[in-house]
């Protein structure tokens, strides 16, 4: 079971990722996590992409597409896949539908998140006042957001038409969210 985990920023994507990935065994990628373990680690790519992340931009599509193509080969053989905050272009949903399909997989389920904006740019202050992170200061989230409704938000019709996005309320509580997703899923 291959899954992508959809919806703006802060939507609550990586919550249920791990949640999925502790219940379910399942791997759990997040392009933003990789990205910030190269910048953790120092490397060429970390340097590379740190000013655009820290502004809320979306690094190249060939930076992410790699770095996807490189974890899913070193995870053959997990029992399935969360997408968590990739792909986020059209560019990078088919360059996903040629990675799978030349393992012989594909996408079986998008699940979008549905949050408010009132919300969103609440868990986001909150977010940057327990966490700090560069990219959750409200110049730099503006810019991301902006980045999901010009870049991201094509994603949708590009998956309904391959019948496979399913939205899920995004504002409820945590248990109550990884309770749909899992109803959406099945066993
Ligand atoms: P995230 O943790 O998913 O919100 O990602 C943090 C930042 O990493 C984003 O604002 C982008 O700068 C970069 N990033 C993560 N995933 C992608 C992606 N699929 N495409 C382009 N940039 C990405």
């Amino acid at each position: 079971m291959n899954l992508i985990l959809f919806g703006p920023p802060a939507a609550g994507k990586g919550t249920q990722a791990k949640r999925l990935t502790a219940e379910r065994g399942y791997v759990q990628l997040s392009t933003g996590d990789m990205l910030r373990a190269a910048r953790a680690s120092g490397s060429e790519l970390g340097q590379r992409v740190a000013a655009i992340m820290d502004a809320g931009n979306l690094v190249s599509d060939e930076i992410v597409i790699e770095l996807i193509d490189e974890a899913l080969t070193r995870h053959a053989g997990a029992p399935g896949f969360i997408f968590d905050g990739f792909p986020r272009t059209v560019a990078q949903a088919e360059a996903l539908d040629a990675l799978l399909a030349r393992r012989g997989g594909k996408i079986d389920r998008v699940i979008r998140l549905e949050v408010d904006s009132q919300q969103l740019m609440d868990r986001i202050a909150r977010r940057y006042a327990e966490q700090g992170r560069a990219d959750d200061n409200p110049e730099a989230y503006k810019v991301r957001l902006d980045a999901y409704f010009s870049q991201t938000a094509p994603l949708v019709p590009y998956y309904e038409r391959q019948d496979k996005l399913v939205g899920v309320d995004g504002m409820a509580d945590v248990e109550t969210v990884a309770a749909a997703i899992s109803q959406t899923i099945g066993t």
